[in-house]
């Protein structure tokens, strides 16, 4: 599906943006694995073509380190083709009602920086890559992007905003640049939390195995699916081909949350 492609994918040191290296890989792209964290990048890399990989530190809040790693990746392939803004932090569902003012103004700049800043960063070191080939950005949301309780506000509002940058974009950067998004749903990964409340080397898979993979209840499947599951929507939107005249859409990719209704995990009817 992306013969002759180049990838860029922040976060791909570990969970969906490592499944999302795995998998552009395997259709035919090269791809430019980026984390804060080299060593966790570089370990994901070596387990693919090396001619068609390259493993960047970079901080995504950092605009000098985007420039240089998007420079990199266009000297190292000829060019970009598609972006995938993924790299992320959340805020381990901390109510309002749980924090106090310094706390809750601490995890706002932190998760900002990282999920929202992060984006804009990203995207702004590479449009002009993708203006040239003519190729698209496909943006890592959530369902905190539609729904409550996928976090707590803060992590909610950072979703929401990728939401509306998402719109945004896709209307600045058309007709050259398509920019879409998948909505994914709960995974087992090691998404981590904020450091300004000590939640930076607490794993998400750690709460997963607390809560039980039942809860809360999913349709389709439950919160320890592997992150390679939701590859497909990002390869489909990647396509020129498939997905050609597909700008400012988003595909919900989260195991069907919006028909969840009142039925439990407990209750209703087997099929
Ligand atoms: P993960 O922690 O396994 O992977 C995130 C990667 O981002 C890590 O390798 C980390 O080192 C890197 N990173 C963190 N801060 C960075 C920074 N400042 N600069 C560069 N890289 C940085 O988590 P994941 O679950 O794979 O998260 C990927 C995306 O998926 C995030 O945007 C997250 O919000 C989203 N998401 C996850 C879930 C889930 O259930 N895990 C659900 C919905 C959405």
């Amino acid at each position: 599906m992306l013969n002759g492609h180049t990838t860029l994918i922040t976060g791909a040191g570990s969970g969906l943006g490592a499944a999302l290296a795995q998998r552009f890989a395997a259709e035919g792209s090269n791809v430019v694995l980026v984390d804060i964290d080299e060593d966790k990048a570089a370990a994901v890399a070596a387990a693919l073509p090396p001619d068609k990989t390259l493993a960047i530190g970079a901080d995504v809040r950092d605009t000098d380190c985007m420039k240089a790693a998007a420079a990199k990746a266009v000297a190292t392939f000829g060019g970009l083709t598609t972006v995938i803004p993924n790299a992320g932090i959340w805020d381990y569902n901390r109510s309002v009602t749980r924090h106090n003012g310094h706390e809750l103004s601490d995890m706002f700049d932190e998760i900002f920086a990282i999920n929202v800043k992060g984006y804009l960063l990203t995207i702004e070191a590479t449009w002009r890559y993708l203006i040239q080939s003519r190729g698209s950005i496909v943006m890592t949301l959530s369902n905190a992007a539609f729904y409550a309780a996928g976090g707590g506000p803060i992590y909610t509002a950072s979703k929401f905003a990728d939401r509306g940058m998402l719109l945004q974009f896709a209307h600045e950067l058309a007709p050259k640049v398509r920019v879409n998004g998948v909505a994914v749903g709960g995974m087992r990964t090691d998404l981590r939390g904020p450091s300004a409340i000590g939640l930076k080397e607490r794993s998400f898979s750690d709460s997963i195995d607390r809560w039980g993979s039942s809860n809360p209840y999913i349709p389709l499947h439950d919160i320890s699916t592997d992150p390679k599951h939701f590859a497909g929507p990002y390869v489909m939107l990647a396509n020129p081909t498939e997905a050609g005249n597909i700008t400012g859409a988003i595909i919900n990719a989260d195991g069907g949350i919006a028909a969840r209704g009142f039925r439990s995990s407990a209750g209703g009817d087997e099929l």
